[in-house]
C-alpha cells in the first residue's frame, strides 16, 4: 500500500482542507491577556458580522468548543423556561436540536419530514397558526446529513409574520450560501469555525439580535453555555471568558481575510457550485447517483446511493480512496446505504475530478459493476409533540 507523501484532501463536512495561509496562522503561541490576541478577536467578530450583514441588530457571540455546543447555548441561553420550541427536522442535525432541547428541559415539538424533502413555509405556517404556544422555532438552514436545503428566507417571513422567535443552525451554509440579517429576520444563527469559512474546527460563533440577548440575563441553565455573559463580559473586557481557543481563533481571522479577498461569499458560493458540478457529473460517469434531487441539493455535500454489487463496502472503498489522497465521508441515512462527498474547503473543480479519478479506480479494483441503486418511496411527514 503507498504511503501518503502529502495530507490527504479532506471530502468531508468538517473539519476540511484548510489553505497554507490558514495553517501557517497556527504556529504562535498567543496570551489570552494580550492585547494583541484581544485585537484578533474583534477583527474575527467584524469580519464574521459582515458576512451575514449583521449592523447594529445583530452581535457576533463566539464560544467555544464545537458547533453543537454554539447550538446548545443558543437555545439555553435563548428559548426561556415557559417557552415551546418547534423544530423542523429532516435529517440528524434537526433531531439533535430538538434532542439538545429536551435535555434541557425545554417543551420541544418535532416536525419531521422525510429525508429528501425540504421543510415548505405552508408547513410552517400550518403549524404555527395551530399552536398559539410555539415561541421558537428551530430550522437546519442546509441539513449536512444528505446536503438538502431548507428555504431559510420563506421560512424565516412566515415566522415573523406570526411574531414567533427563528434559532437557525447556519453551520453548512454560512459563507456559502447568502445569508443577510437585514432582510431574513432571525434571533439567533449559529455556525462554526471549520466549515464554509474554511478555518479550522473549534469555535462556533452565534449571531443574536442585540435587543433579544440583552433580555437573556439570567436565563442559561448553564455556566459554560451563557452566551449573554460570555457576550457582556467580551464587550467589558475585550477578553474571553475562559481559556480562548486561540491557535483557532488566529486561523479564522486568517482564512476571513483569505475569504474577503477572494470576494466574499459570491465568490465562495461560485467555487462550491463548481466543485459540486464537476463531482455530480463525474459521479454521473462513474454510474453512482446521488441521493437528492439537483433542485434542492445545496453545493455543500453530496449523498450518494451505496452501489448494490455485493463486492461494495464502504470501509474497503474509504481506504482505497485514502490510499489516494482524498478522505470520504460516511452516510448518515437511517433509510438507505449511502456515503458522501464534500464540495468545501480550500480545494479546487480540479481536486473534486482527480477524486472521481479515485472513486473509479478504487470501484474498478474492488470489481464493483453494479452501482445503480434500486431506489425505494420517501416517508411522509410526520408531526410528533
Ligand atoms: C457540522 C454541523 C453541526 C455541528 O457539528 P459539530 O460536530 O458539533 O461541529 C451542526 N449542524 C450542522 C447542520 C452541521 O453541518
Amino acid at each position: 500500500m503507498p504511503l501518503p507523501v502529502r495530507d490527504p484532501i479532506l471530502l468531508t463536512p468538517g473539519p476540511l482542507t484548510t489553505s497554507l495561509a490558514t495553517k501557517a496562522a497556527m504556529l504562535r503561541d498567543w496570551g489570552s491577556w494580550d492585547a494583541a490576541f484581544n485585537a484578533v478577536t474583534a477583527s474575527m467578530r467584524g469580519k464574521l458580522g459582515q458576512i451575514v450583514n449583521a449592523g447594529d441588530t445583530h452581535v457576533c457571540v463566539p464560544l467555544q468548543g464545537s458547533g453543537t455546543f454554539a447550538v446548545e447555548a443558543a437555545v439555553n441561553t435563548l428559548v426561556p423556561r415557559d417557552g415551546h420550541l418547534l423544530v423542523l427536522v429532516n435529517g440528524a442535525y434537526g433531531k439533535r436540536m430538538a434532542r439538545l432541547a429536551q435535555m434541557m428541559g425545554v417543551r420541544t415539538s418535532v416536525f419531521e419530514t422525510a429525508e429528501d424533502a425540504p421543510t415548505t413555509p405552508a408547513d410552517v405556517e400550518r403549524l404555527l397558526t395551530a399552536d398559539a404556544s410555539i415561541t421558537h422555532v428551530g430550522l437546519i438552514h442546509c441539513e449536512t446529513s444528505t446536503g438538502i436545503e431548507n428555504p431559510l428566507a420563506a421560512i424565516a417571513a412566515v415566522i415573523a409574520r406570526h411574531g414567533r422567535a427563528l434559532i437557525v443552525d447556519a453551520m453548512s451554509s454560512f459563507g456559502a450560501l447568502p445569508i443577510d440579517a437585514q432582510r431574513i429576520p432571525f434571533d439567533a444563527l449559529v455556525a462554526a469555525s471549520g466549515k464554509c469559512v474554511e478555518g479550522p474546527p473549534g469555535m462556533g460563533f452565534v449571531f443574536v439580535r442585540r435587543t433579544v440577548l440583552e433580555q437573556a440575563a439570567g436565563r442559561s441553565t448553564s455556566l459554560a453555555m451563557d452566551l449573554h455573559d460570555q457576550w457582556v463580559y467580551m464587550e467589558k473586557t475585550t477578553q474571553w471568558r475562559f481559556t480562548p481557543p486561540t491557535h483557532v481563533v488566529v486561523a479564522l481571522d486568517a482564512a476571513l481575510t483569505q475569504f474577503a479577498d477572494a470576494g466574499g461569499q459570491p465568490a465562495r458560493y461560485a467555487r462550491y457550485r463548481a466543485n459540486c458540478d464537476t463531482l455530480l457529473a463525474g459521479l454521473g460517469e462513474l454510474g453512482l447517483v446521488s441521493f437528492l434531487p439537483p433542485a434542492i441539493q445545496a453545493p455543500i455535500i453530496v449523498t450518494v446511493h451505496a452501489p448494490p454489487d455485493p463486492r461494495f463496502a464502504f470501509k474497503e472503498f474509504y481506504e482505497r480512496v485514502r490510499d489516494r489522497g482524498f478522505v470520504l465521508y460516511p452516510g448518515k441515512l437511517t433509510a438507505v446505504e449511502t456515503f458522501r462527498v464534500g464540495c468545501i474547503g480550500a480545494i479546487t473543480p480540479a481536486d473534486l475530478r482527480a477524486a472521481v479519478h479515485a472513486m473509479g479506480d478504487a470501484l474498478d479494483a474492488m470489481g464493483v459493476r453494479d452501482r445503480a441503486p434500486r431506489i425505494g418511496s420517501a416517508a411522509p411527514a410526520t408531526v410528533a409533540a
